[in-house]
């Protein structure tokens, strides 16, 4: 029941770069490479995203990324 009216939120908070936890811009957060040329923004709260600079979307990064 939650999941439907959190996911809405999240991907707002993510469309607008920032992270869904803590509202940290994540053009600020730490970044390492990720593979096939995404970016891995890890937030200060310790949420990973993936960056990727074709369609400068960010998303959660998925549990074999992590
Ligand atoms: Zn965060």
């Amino acid at each position: 029941m939650f999941k439907n009216i959190i996911a809405p939120v999240q991907a707002w908070l993510l469309s607008k770069g920032q992270c869904v936890g803590c509202g940290t811009a994540l053009s600020k957060s730490k970044k390492t490479k990720g593979k096939n040329g995404t970016v891995k923004v890890t937030c200060k709260c310790g949420r990973i995203f993936i960056y990727d600079p074709k369609n400068k979307k960010y998303r959660r990064a998925l549990f074999e990324e992590v």
